[in-house]
């Protein structure tokens, strides 16, 4: 065996249908008055919450906005001036984590997530923010939140669309996860299992997106695929997705569901262990074209144009993609990442010849 270091992160999980209602007691641990945070379209949520939490909710504030952009976390610093709030409780998709994580980073306020997506941004110490249209990460342990409330409850309504590409999302986590130069056996277990999870219940969820053992096993898939990313590096895939979404605005969980199968198809031959296991939790003999499976079975979208990419920005993200060398299995090619990035673009199969 391989020697290895694992480094656990102190994130105290509670899963369970119906456990936002326990919101007020998990609170209690944070502190006495919270601000509330969501984006403006789980408003409701963010009041069912302020009920729930009664005194001790500061303040519900809906303004939470895709990539975190400097001045929403501006606004939101002047919020927690005046209401003077000790602890931060985020609501949603990666987009509220993200809110209050950048705050986090200024202010060192504890955080309580409450995930309704299946992004896994409540596991990470990972924060993000977007000044001048250009977006930064980072990594502090500071932002990284002290509790997870998974209620699969909560992701009922989230749309069988989004539910898919926001799962392949999280399986995009696992895979890179599984071959990650600092990869474990306890994140591979975990990687696998994601994989295995997310990929039988999202069939059912886009088929049925209420049906509750599916949403519970979808939401503990992105829980494992939210710890693997806290807890190793990633790769191409992650690479080229922020590249992507970056540099032409493209939504988050759309590019990583339609980019997937095409970063696993280049890493195949330099990663064989990581695609048996991915294989193997998908039920299938080659798990590159088991993702492209899994992409057509539960995304409405398999392709960078129905995304909004300029076909002309194709050589512009390989040169941005092979600045700043980084970890991936495979070396990076210019021309092989160009013909990855032509398959996407044109949603065809991992391996199909393209003009
Ligand atoms: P999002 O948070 O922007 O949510 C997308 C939309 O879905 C929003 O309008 C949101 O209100 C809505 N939504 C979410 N849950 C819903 C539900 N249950 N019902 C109805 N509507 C719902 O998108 P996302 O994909 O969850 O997160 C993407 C963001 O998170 C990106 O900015 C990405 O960079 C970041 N992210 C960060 C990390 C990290 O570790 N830091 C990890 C993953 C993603």
């Amino acid at each position: 065996m391989q020697s290895f270091v694992h480094e656990a992160h102190a994130v105290r999980v509670v899963f369970g249908a119906g456990s936002f209602h326990r919101l007020a007691e998990e609170a209690e641990r944070l502190g006495k008055r919270l601000l509330v945070i969501t984006s403006p379209e789980q408003e409701t949520l963010a009041k069912k919450a302020a009920s729930l939490l009664g005194e001790s909710c500061a303040c519900a504030y809906p303004g939470a906005v895709m990539h975190v952009p400097v001045d929403s976390v501006d606004r939101a610093m002047t919020a927690i001036g005046e209401t003077d709030a000790d602890g931060l409780v985020a609501i949603g998709g990666g987009s509220a984590t993200g809110l209050a994580k950048a705050l986090a980073l200024r202010t060192g306020l504890p955080i309580l997530a409450v995930p309704t997506s299946y992004a896994g941004s409540e596991m990470t110490p990972i924060w993000g923010l977007t000044e001048n249209g250009v977006k930064r990460t980072g990594k502090d342990l500071r932002v990284l939140p002290r509790i997870a409330i998974y209620d699969p409850d909560l992701t009922h309504s989230l749309p069988a669309g989004l539910s898919g590409v926001s799962g392949l999302n999280s399986i995009a986590h696992c895979v890179e996860g599984l071959y990650s130069p600092d990869a474990n056996p306890l994140v591979s277990i975990m990687a696998e299992e994601g994989i295995r999870a997310l990929a039988r219940s999202l069939p059912v969820i886009v088929r049925d997106p209420s049906n509750s053992a599916a949403r519970a096993e979808a939401l503990y898939g992105a829980w494992l695929g939210g710890t693997v990313l806290g807890m190793v590096g990633m790769a191409l895939h992650h690479k080229l997705c922020h590249t992507l979404g970056g540099t032409f605005n493209l939504p988050h969980a759309q590019t990583h569901a339609v980019i997937l199968p095409h970063a696993v198809a280049y890493n195949a031959a330099a990663a064989p262990e990581a695609m048996a296991r991915t294989a193997r939790a998908l039920g299938v003999s080659d798990a590159a074209a088991g993702l492209a499976g899994l992409l057509r079975q539960v995304s409405p979208v398999t392709s960078l144009e129905e995304i909004g990419m300029p076909e002309d920005g194709i050589p512009r993200a390989v040169e941005l993609a092979m600045a700043n060398p980084y970890y991936n299995p495979a070396p990076l090619e210019a021309d092989r990442l160009e013909t990855l990035l032509r398959r996407a673009f044109a949603g065809a199969p991992p391996g199909a010849t393209i003009e």
